[in-house]
């Protein structure tokens, strides 16, 4: 099965698939794409219900978020 998933940053407006809300410049969404599957774009919020957000300190000891 091949699936990913990537965090990037809205560049001008994006719809979350899942709840609706608008998101804009320099929000971050995660981009969940499956096999046979339309991709999804999701909010942080979204994202973080699901599983895709995880705390975790980067490699400068700074706490922080990344998609999986
Ligand atoms: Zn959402």
């Amino acid at each position: 099965m091949t699936s990913w998933t990537a965090g990037l940053i809205v560049t001008g407006q994006l719809t979350c698939d899942e709840c609706g809300r608008v998101m804009r410049h320099p929000e971050r969404y995660g981009y969940l794409c499956e096999e046979d599957e339309s991709p999804l774009r999701l909010c942080q919020d979204c994202a973080r219900k699901k599983g895709y957000l995880k705390k975790r300190w980067d490699d400068r000891g700074h706490e922080g978020e990344s998609f999986l």
